[in-house]
């Protein structure tokens, strides 16, 4: 019974859905029916260990009946209203204080998105309008870095690093320049000199070249999720930082996949001691119970936002009051079961794990890791450090997923896992020891 109600659900999703990055012609779809903790099961009753935190946001784990409940009275009580333009709602309000607390100063104002995109858009619009209603109306580049992970929107999608996400797409936004990525392990992009040092002369050199007065804003994730997890030198955001200043040109922060514990702080601007004017946050606001973002804005750009006729820029979901009320209760049990700190103790057990189970493979040139983020870079050959070559046909991911049941993601030739912050010492160990076998 089980086995024939999977067939016809296979059927009916070939037959009418468009699955990103899914050619029509596979065969094989994985219906998930339900979740709970690290462990999910798919319609045929098979069981899977969730080593990338849903994508990249379960912070809280799945099947937490506290959260469902919230949503269910939250609907019952209010579900909308007439749009956040002149109307507000008690959850969404609850949620910008706590967010203005949690986020450092002077990052006390929120615009809400219903997830990423949207937020890499607004930001990016923000920046530009901020210019503009300052009567800087020529500052309309944005500076972003190859392997950058920004969205699906023109906006963010044209300030993403691959070029593969612009094929076919084009023309993307104007006015959009990249820079190198910060990649320590990768010390051929800096041609023998210091990461940083490069890094940080090229930003000073591209800022001449397009002209300083030109410029909006640099977009960055603090640590880049989908081009590989690449942790940047210490010193880079705030050499970073120091340079944009200088120049006048805002700094966003895109921290869909680092905000809400997953680094082991509410932010990464935290970690590495750096206050943006803006940061993009959506997934782990909520852990995915219900789509959600929310841009943190320092008070110098909000206070010209809300010049005058105000920010006109809203959409429908601005500020739903049961995503926002889920956000409100994902956050408590963020604080309520200490996640940051877990995040911290827990990431590390893994990275340790990893360490002595795959350190000794010839086809693993690093394991990196910032709290529950973290990478195994694929090489062919450690001492050259070229990346191993993967095919379309059998990504080490699929590979993982069907032999073992532990879902990993690949990202630009590394293994990328972001487990819920809640993952056992137990299931750390399951995770390194499937990725040995395989
Ligand atoms: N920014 C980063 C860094 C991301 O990793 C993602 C998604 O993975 C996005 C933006 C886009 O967010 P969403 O998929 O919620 O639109």
């Amino acid at each position: 019974m089980k086995h024939q109600n999977h067939q016809s659900l296979l059927a009916a999703d070939r037959a009418h859905i468009i699955h990103p990055y899914l050619p029509g012609s596979a065969e094989e779809r994985v219906i998930m029916t339900s979740g709970e903790g690290c462990r999910l099961t798919d319609s045929e009753g098979r069981g899977y260990l969730d080593a990338t935190g849903g994508l990249w946001l379960a912070q809280v784990g799945h099947g937490r009946e506290d959260l469902a409940d919230v949503a269910h009275e939250q609907m019952k009580k209010l579900e909308y209203f007439t749009s956040f333009w002149e109307f507000s709602n008690e959850p969404a309000i609850q949620l910008a204080t706590r967010l203005a607390e949690l986020a450092p100063d002077p990052l006390n104002h929120v615009y809400f998105t219903s997830g990423g995109s949207e937020g890499n858009e607004a930001a990016i619009k923000m920046a530009r309008y901020y210019h503009h209603r300052r009567g800087d109306t020529d500052r309309t580049w944005i500076l972003a870095r190859d392997k950058a992970y920004h969205g699906i929107g023109y906006g963010g999608g044209s300030a993403t690093g691959f070029p593969v996400y612009h094929e076919g797409f084009a023309p993307m936004m104007p006015h959009v320049s990249h820079l190198t990525p910060p990649w320590p392990y990768r010390t051929e992009l800096y041609g023998g000199e210091d990461p940083c040092d490069f890094l940080i002369r090229e930003l000073e050199e591209r800022i001449a070249e397009i002209g300083a007065g030109n410029i909006a804003a640099m977009i960055g994730e603090p640590i880049m999720g989908v081009g590989g997890m690449l942790v940047p030198p210490d010193d880079y955001w705030p050499r970073v930082r120091e340079t944009l200043d200088r120049h006048g040109i805002l700094l966003i922060f895109d921290e869909v996949v680092t905000a809400y514990g997953r680094v082991g702080e509410w932010f990464a601007a935290q970690h590495f001691g750096v206050t943006p004017d803006i940061i993009v946050t959506a997934k782990g606001i909520t852990s995915g119970y219900v789509p959600l973002g929310a841009l943190m804005v320092a008070d110098h750009v909000a206070e010209v936002l809300l010049r005058d006729h105000g920010f006109p820029m809203g959409y429908t979901y601005n500020g739903h009051p049961v995503a926002t009320a889920v956000a409100l209760a994902n956050l408590d049990v963020i604080d309520k079961e200490g996640l940051l700190g877990r995040a911290k103790t827990i990431g590390a057990t893994l990275h340790s794990e990893l360490q002595s189970q795959l350190g000794d493979l010839a086809i693993v040139g690093e394991i990196r890791s910032v709290g529950m983020m973290l990478a195994v870079e694929l090489v062919a050959d450690r001492t050259t450090r070229t990346p191993l070559p993967l095919h379309a046909d059998r990504m080490p991911h699929d590979v993982i997923r069907r032999e073992t049941g532990v879902i990993v993601r690949d990202s630009a030739h590394s293994l990328v896992l972001s487990p819920p912050l809640i993952m056992t010492e137990g299931e750390t160990k399951e995770v390194a020891s499937a990725l040995r076998g395989v």
